[in-house]
């Protein structure tokens, strides 16, 4: 049945599944929102090791397609395993690889409403990260959707940041704070996009 239901996109591999529920994050912050599931699979990332991302995707407003999402969480782990490498971040521990990744796709008003005021990160929010301590293996991520496609693009790899740090318990071998290690990272990658914008 998965078989069937395989599809090749570059080098990653995605496994659709066709059940859809509701995610750990809407159950607990917002249970009473029309958010709609609608892709949940498994992406393959092959830098220096394989590693795979379980995920679900789930919208309230349907701003960013599932291609894009899936495209930009594979191409930022894959440039986050060579960020990690150039600054000598330990991540040979791939310590939360079983943990399923739930990204939701939310207007700035869900995401800065009172549901969400018991999350840190204060207020005017455009991105969240955070662990479920209450499901055991599952982290959640929320992006929200601007006009500029650089500030789209750096939010997801920010939030992004946040994840890899976290997956691969970056804090057992480092100082650096999660908000320091995906600040720095959201720099590099702003200056990639810039740079490979100027080439064009
Ligand atoms: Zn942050």
């Amino acid at each position: 049945m998965l078989k069937a239901l395989r599809i090749l996109i570059c080098s990653s591999i995605i496994f659709s599944s066709p059940v859809v529920f509701a995610g750990a994050l809407e159950s607990l912050y917002f249970p009473n929102l029309n958010i709609v599931n609608t892709l949940n699979g498994e992406l393959e990332i092959n830098n220096h090791g394989i590693y795979n991302i379980k995920y679900e995707i789930y919208h309230e407003e349907l701003m960013f397609s599932d291609r894009y999402l899936v495209d930009k969480v594979q191409k930022n782990v894959s440039l986050l395993i060579d960020f990690s490498k150039t600054n000598h971040f330990d991540i040979s521990n791939d310590c939360r690889s079983r943990d399923i990744f739930e990204i939701y796709d939310l207007s700035v008003s869900t995401l800065n409403s009172e549901s969400f005021e018991s999350l840190p990160t204060g207020k005017n929010r455009w991105g969240l990260f955070t662990i479920l301590p209450e499901e055991e293996y599952r982290v959640a991520m929320i992006i929200t959707h601007h006009q500029s496609i650089i500030t789209n693009e750096a939010l997801i790899a920010h939030e992004v940041a946040h994840y890899f740090w976290d997956r691969f318990c970056i804090w057992r071998s480092s100082s650096v704070t999660s908000e320091e290690f995906s600040q720095r990272y959201e720099l590099y990658y702003r200056e990639l996009i810039t740079d490979s914008a100027d080439a064009r």
